[in-house]
């Protein structure tokens, strides 16, 4: 089922805190991960969806049907939090069980039903433990087994990885996309770990101070950031601002780059964005967009470095990432510089 969000505002009483005139659909089976500073408005995005806050405007539908006319034990929305929240006095069976329970689903049918869930999170053998004898990544999974038992029309998960160690959040990444994409499950994830969004989402939102600024593809959130709050938030870029000298050539003051300007004229002010792994080390020459200087902090990543290039008259460093270091130049390939207007 889609779920789709129509301009919908909310602010928190007495505040001007909350959501803006958001517009997001995420169709059937779709995982779309929401990312954002702290304080954008994820978490409430999911609150509304669930129910736990009321009094938008605007709409919200699901599968259609129109939330704000939903009560909340009739919406059917699978959810998961980054502190687990199961239930400590039930095994791990009848906390998957649990929704099945108060739906007055038969004792062997509910049973049944989830013993299949937790063989696809793959806890069978761990039916009967207390949930404090499981570990967070397996505590996680009987959350989502429980959330994925009621046959939920959406998934809303927060955060689900935040409080795991960076080994079992890697892994648990990767089963949770894989069971999610076997359901079929309409999802919404938040999460601040904008890694985690690339690598697991179909489309990834960026939400910041309550407004969407961009929607699209792990792909073309990173190589066509609408902005450069977008950029700066989605992986690592060095940005110099300039100003649009010619067709396909740009003044960043220390130095001119070519670059596509696409429609824009001379005169506009723009910000070229350069990722780190884009920058050619010790070109030849004649390479367009050359640029000498010397190298400053570096840091061993075991299969790469990064490192600082200082370029002279430039306020910031370019960072670069590669396998050796430059002994005095670097390069842009010209389709590797990013221009932007904002
Ligand atoms: P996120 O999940 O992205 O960190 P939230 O959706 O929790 O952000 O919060 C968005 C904004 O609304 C924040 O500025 C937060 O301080 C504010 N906020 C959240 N809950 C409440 C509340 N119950 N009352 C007033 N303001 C709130
Ligand atoms: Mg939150």
């Amino acid at each position: 089922m889609s779920l789709e969000f129509q301009n919908v505002s909310y602010y928190y009483p007495g505040t001007h805190q909350g959501l803006n005139d958001l517009t997001l659909s995420v169709k059937t089976g779709e995982l779309v991960a929401v990312i954002g500073p702290s304080g954008s408005g994820k978490s409430t995005l999911l609150k509304l969806v669930s129910g736990l806050t009321t009094g938008h405007s605007g709409s919200i539908k699901l599968g259609g049907q129109d939330l704000a006319k939903t009560p909340v034990h009739e919406r059917n929305i699978g959810m998961v939090f980054q502190n687990y929240a199961l239930f400590p006095h039930l095994n791990v069976l009848d906390n998957v069980a649990y929704g099945l329970k108060l739906r007055k689903v038969p004792h062997s049918v509910r049973t049944a039903k989830a013993n299949a869930l937790l063989d696809a999170v793959g806890l069978s053998a761990f039916s009967d433990r207390a949930v404090s004898q499981l570990s967070g990544g397996q505590q996680q999974r009987v959350a989502l087994a429980r959330a994925l038992a009621i046959d939920p029309k959406a998934l809303l998960l927060d955060e689900p990885l935040a409080a795991l160690d960076a080994s079992i959040r890697g892994q648990l990444r990767d089963q949770i996309r894989e069971i999610q994409k076997r359901f079929h499950a309409t999802t919404l994830l938040v999460t601040h770990d904008q890694e985690e969004a690339l690598a697991m989402a179909d489309r990834v939102a960026v939400l910041v101070d309550g407004s969407l600024l961009q929607l699209a593809t792990p792909k073309d959130i990173y190589e066509r950031p609408v902005s450069t709050v977008v950029a700066q938030f989605v992986g690592l870029s060095t940005i110099f601002r300039g100003t649009v000298l010619a067709q396909d050539l740009v003044d960043i003051g220390f130095a001119k780059l070519v670059a596509p300007t696409h429609n824009r004229v001379a005169g506009q002010t723009v910000h070229a964005l350069i990722r780190p792994e884009h920058v050619q080390i010790d070109p030849l020459e004649n390479t367009p967009n050359r640029m000498t200087g010397h190298v400053g902090a570096q840091r061993y990543l075991g299969s790469m470095s990064r490192f600082d290039f200082f370029i002279p008259g430039a306020a910031t460093p370019l960072l670069c990432e590669a396998r050796g270091l430059p002994m005095n130049a670097v390069a842009i390939a010209p389709q590797h510089v990013c221009l932007l207007d904002s």
